[in-house]
């Protein structure tokens, strides 16, 4: 028991709870505030929520070049014109693109590999978009491929991994350090990742 009495909440409330419990940082209380919160809103504004994530589960896939999300068939990176196509910064996720964009030190391409190799959670690199990420190399064109998974043990496996299957087809450079060790991408701030991927070094 989590010191909550049974049968306060209404089966629908306690369901509603548990739903948004599972969301990662959203604890038991917090779920229950915003479930309150939810149940005092107009029904509109509270169907709207509920309307956008319908939405974004139907419209939203992976981009069918980089493997970010779009809801068309390449997502906007890839369709920009404008961006220097002979580099491809690697990252674990989506949200990681949004993470190195805000740094405006980046005017290359992704390559989003959805996660990254951990033998123990049975991650291996045929789970992860390293086979698209090849190929785009064989294409041509690509100077340089910028390591830029997360600062972590998996995510270092993942870079070395990718490094070795690469060496001797493209320069293949890695962020400098001085980004949090063990944190993930998405926390650190513009400055220090915009400095770790300027001072980017060779594998
Ligand atoms: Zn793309």
């Amino acid at each position: 028991m989590d010191g909550y009495a049974p049968r306060v909440l209404s089966p629908a409330v306690e369901n509603l709870v548990v739903q948004l419990a599972k969301l990662p940082g959203i604890g038991r209380r917090t779920a229950q505030r915003l479930t309150f919160h939810l149940l005092a809103a107009r029904p509109d504004d509270a169907l709207e929520l509920s309307r956008a994530i319908e939405e974004v589960k139907a419209r939203v896939r992976f981009c069918r070049e980089c493997g970010n999300l779009t809801e068309e068939e390449l997502c906007e990176v890839c369709a920009d014109v404008r961006r220097d196509r002979s580099v491809i910064c690697v990252v674990e996720q989506p949200v990681d693109v949004v993470s190195v964009e805000r740094t405006h030190e980046y005017r290359g391409l992704y390559h989003v590999l959805g996660g990254a190799l951990s033998p123990i959670d049975g991650v291996d690199p045929a789970d992860l978009r390293i086979g698209g990420l090849l190929a785009r190399i064989e294409n041509g064109g690509v100077d340089e491929v910028v390591l830029a998974t997360n600062p972590t043990m998996t995510g270092e496996a993942t870079a070395a991994y990718i490094a070795d299957r690469l060496r001797n087809k493209v320069r293949v450079t890695r962020l400098a350090s001085g980004l949090p060790v063990g944190g993930d991408l998405e926390y650190a701030d513009e400055v220090t990742l915009g400095r770790a991927l300027a001072g980017r070094r060779d594998m």
